[in-house]
């Protein structure tokens, strides 16, 4: 029977899935592989399941250059901690789960815009201190959303989904940054370049992939560029902002608040973020809810009975 590592535990529904169809090796530990882990998945097994954190680098599919695995069936829609080409060399397939992330991703991305905009986070601190003395006129006087300009780095799937959130349930104002001419059926403002686009918001929303080619894009030319009232939200991958320049800003005051899902050394978080009023810091949650979870698993179930059946996978990267 063909041999089948999943990673992490994966919701119920999926595991049960995937054990009709495969002899399963469930692995209980919810951190990242090993080196050792990433071997004996690429040695002892058809397919893997990996997910966010198991870097399936160059360095580990030289080691092993002739794997009994030939599919990496990733658990998630971002796939930036596997060298896909190398993977490739070593005649491994790798699959991933657009579409089943897109909503629930996007829902995250609006949580953030509200809470760094509102001062959620900053109130609910102030009254679980204690420290509330009851409503007033002036107290913590944030930004409202409507009629407002977001603008959207990455016009993907999810960043697609958040303006239209944005548009529909807000009545903001939709700008963004794509690499490619993109055609939506609502108002959408497309910029020529990321500082062009910095400059023009209230609130800088960053959708894009991550990987080498989008390392540091939210630099400080493009923090710098940003109003001094507007937000950084970031639900993509930690290293697309570059983190000490992000700090700097919000100590400079160069911007109002960054609400992040993400962290460029995660699950590291910066003291100087924690200790910051301004800042909304979220644990990942962008797909945390148990039926997007079960969708993404059954997903990789569907990629890897797909393969071992010698038909097209629904979902290579
Ligand atoms: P997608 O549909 O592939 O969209 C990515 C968009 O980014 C595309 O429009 C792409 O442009 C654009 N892009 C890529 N490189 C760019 C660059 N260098 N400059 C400007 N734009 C660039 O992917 P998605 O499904 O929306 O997912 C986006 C990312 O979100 C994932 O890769 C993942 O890392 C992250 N994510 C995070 C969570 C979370 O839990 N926080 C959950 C799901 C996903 P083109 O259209 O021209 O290709």
């Amino acid at each position: 029977m063909t041999k089948v590592f999943m990673a992490r535990p994966l919701p119920e529904e999926v595991q049960t899935a995937a054990k009709a169809l495969f002899d399963v090796t469930v692995r209980q530990d919810t951190g990242p592989l090993t080196e050792a882990e990433m071997a004996t998945a690429l040695t002892d097994y058809d397919g893997v399941i990996p997910t966010l954190g198991d870097l399936f680098s160059a360095e580990i599919f030289a080691a092993h250059p002739n794997p009994r695995c030939r599919i990496l069936a990733n658990f998630g829609v971002g796939f930036n901690h596997i060298d896909v080409g190398a993977a490739r060399q070593a005649g491994i397939v790798v699959t991933n789960t657009p579409g089943a992330v897109t909503d629930a991703t996007a829902d995250v991305a609006l949580t953030l815009m509200l809470m760094s905009a509102r001062r959620a986070g900053e109130g609910e601190r102030l009254l679980r201190a204690g420290q509330w003395e009851g409503w007033h006129p002036t107290q913590l006087l944030g930004m409202h959303l409507g009629g407002k300009t977001v603008g959207i780095v990455g016009l993907g799937r999810i960043g697609q989904a958040i303006a239209r959130r944005c548009h529909f349930g807000f009545g903001m104002n939709v700008a963004y940054h794509s690499r490619s001419p993109k055609s939506l059926d609502f108002p959408a403002v497309a910029k020529e370049s990321l500082v062009a686009l910095a400059e023009a918001v209230d609130v800088l929303v960053v959708a894009v992939p991550g990987g080498d080619e989008t390392h540091h894009l939210i630099d400080a030319e493009v923090l710098g560029a940003m109003r001094a009232s507007a937000h950084l939200i970031n639900i993509a991958r930690g290293n697309v902002v570059e983190e000490a320049a992000l700090i700097n800003a919000l100590a400079l005051g160069q911007i109002a608040g960054a609400g992040l899902d993400v962290y460029e050394f995660e699950p590291k978080v910066p003291e100087t973020l924690i200790a910051m009023e301004n800042v909304t810091l979220l644990p990942h949650l962008g797909t945390a809810a148990l039926g997007v979870r079960e969708e993404m698993g059954l997903m990789t179930v569907k990629n890897l009975d797909a393969f071992f059946k010698d038909q097209p996978v629904p979902n290579p990267v």
